[in-house]
């Protein structure tokens, strides 16, 4: 192997740092190297880090193996023990090039036997590094970081310990970034964060999520779609209502962080809103911006919760109107409060969330039979020989019967769908 290798787990914001680290790397003319970007959100997320890494060591025999991302931030002695692993890298330390450089530079067998570990507190972090990617994997969208780490401490989450306090990066830099991929005709950006709601309140002069998408669908007239990535449905402020309600190009197509539909089980969540708060707004989001879709994370099978707790979060799916659901099964992660509470048994939680998937399998197929002979503006992301896949103004996958190249906008009428697409075909002439 020479060029290298990225491995990313977990979250839109992990893929973003994945791309900074590749550019990074080509600028070094870097060989032989593999970076695993870890995810710790969830127990089975570090099996799977592990279990690639293994993996990839058998695959690579002479590479050099760094392991970064929250799951190293969190345990770097979990990786640095591992024989396959020659660095351990911090969520900070992996954006440094200078730090990345100290790794190629060193003897692969000299790091096998006394791996580089370099993990700094990053609760000391106070400001986001700002970095320009020109381009990523794919030709048609691409993550934006707008904002690290969160000032929240819901307590099954462990994020907040593994990329530290809410940090902005300034929105100047944030437009240079967007003109810059959409001057490489990217179609579509996704600002993305940890907690983007609480966007700009850090620097110097605070500004909301609001305003920055409304300067950016301003400054950069030639952007076609921006969408937002997960959202904490309390903390929308009032120009953001604003953008979503007037700007088409901003995407009708919002992902919720909900995470449960009972007040007792979002109190011991330490979440920041109640059910009834949550189905209001998710009302008032359908009134404000009509052809808007929803989607929510929800956790099933949080320590204490009772069949009835269970019955209400499956009810507010539906009260809400939410049409694509993120379903986690709860997994207690070590230095949160909810693992010390006391836990269900892992089958109640699995079949909690096989039973929440299921219904969100059904939210899913009513939203599919609405958009039946509704346009479908699609981006198309991947081109077959006789089809083209892509994504809706909603998030939809689509299929389309033509092989179309990545990249295009292309105006299509839904005519059918079939478990996770739905199927659209060119508008008659
Ligand atoms: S808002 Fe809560 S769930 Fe989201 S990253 Fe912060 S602590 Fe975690």
């Amino acid at each position: 192997m020479s060029t290298p290798k990225i491995v990313t787990f977990g979250c839109r914001l992990n893929s973003y740092e994945s791309e900074v680290m590749r550019k990074h790397l080509q600028d070094m003319q870097a060989k032989d190297v593999i970076i695993v970007n870890s995810c710790a959100v969830t127990g089975e997320a570090e099996r799977q880090v592990k279990q690639s890494i293994r993996k990839l060591r058998r695959d690579h025999p002479t590479s050099k193996i760094l392991v970064t991302g929250c799951a190293a931030q969190l345990n770097p002695g979990d990786y640095s023990r591992m024989s396959e692993v020659n660095a351990v890298f911090g969520n900070r330390e992996k954006l440094d090039p200078l730090q990345l450089a100290t790794v190629l530079n060193v003897d692969t067998v000299a790091v096998r036997e006394k791996p580089i570990v370099n993990v700094q507190d990053i609760m000391q972090v106070r400001e986001t590094a700002h970095h320009l990617i020109s381009g990523v994997d794919q030709r048609s969208r691409a993550f934006v970081q707008i904002q690290q780490g969160c000032d929240h401490r819901c307590t099954f989450c462990i994020i907040p310990y593994a990329r530290g306090n809410s940090r902005s990066t300034s929105p100047q830099q944030i437009i240079q970034q967007i003109q810059h991929l959409v001057d490489a005709h990217i179609a579509e950006i996704v600002l993305t964060g940890v907690d983007i709601t609480s966007y700009g309140q850090d620097l110097s002069q605070p500004i909301t999520l609001g305003k920055l998408a409304a300067d950016i669908l301003n400054q950069v007239p030639k952007l076609p779609r921006l969408r937002l990535s997960s959202i904490d449905p309390i903390e929308m402020d009032p120009l953001l209502w604003d953008v979503i309600g007037s700007e088409q190009r901003l995407m009708p197509h919002l992902h919720l962080s909900l995470q449960a539909g009972d007040d007792m089980i979002l109190k011991r969540m330490k979440r920041r809103h109640s059910s009834a708060q949550a189905v209001q707004l998710c009302q008032r989001l359908h009134q404000h911006r009509p052809d808007i879709a929803l989607g929510a994370d929800l956790i099933a099978g949080f320590p204490t919760e009772t069949e009835e707790m269970f019955q209400n979060s499956l009810r507010h799916v539906q009260d809400c109107h939410i049409s694509f659901v993120h379903v986690f099964p709860y997994s207690p992660r070590a230095g949160t409060p909810a693992a010390k509470m006391p836990q269900l048994p892992v089958e109640i939680r699995r079949e909690r969330a096989n039973l929440l998937r299921q219904l969100g399998d059904r939210q899913r197929q009513n939203f599919f039979a609405k958009q039946l002979g509704k346009i479908q503006k699609v981006l198309i992301e991947k081109q077959e020989e006789d089809y083209s896949v892509g994504h809706s103004q909603h998030f939809a996958s689509v299929r389309v019967p033509q092989a179309i190249e990545p990249g295009h906008i292309v105006q299509m009428v839904a005519t059918a769908f079939q478990g996770d697409y739905i199927i659209a075909d060119r508008l008659a002439e």
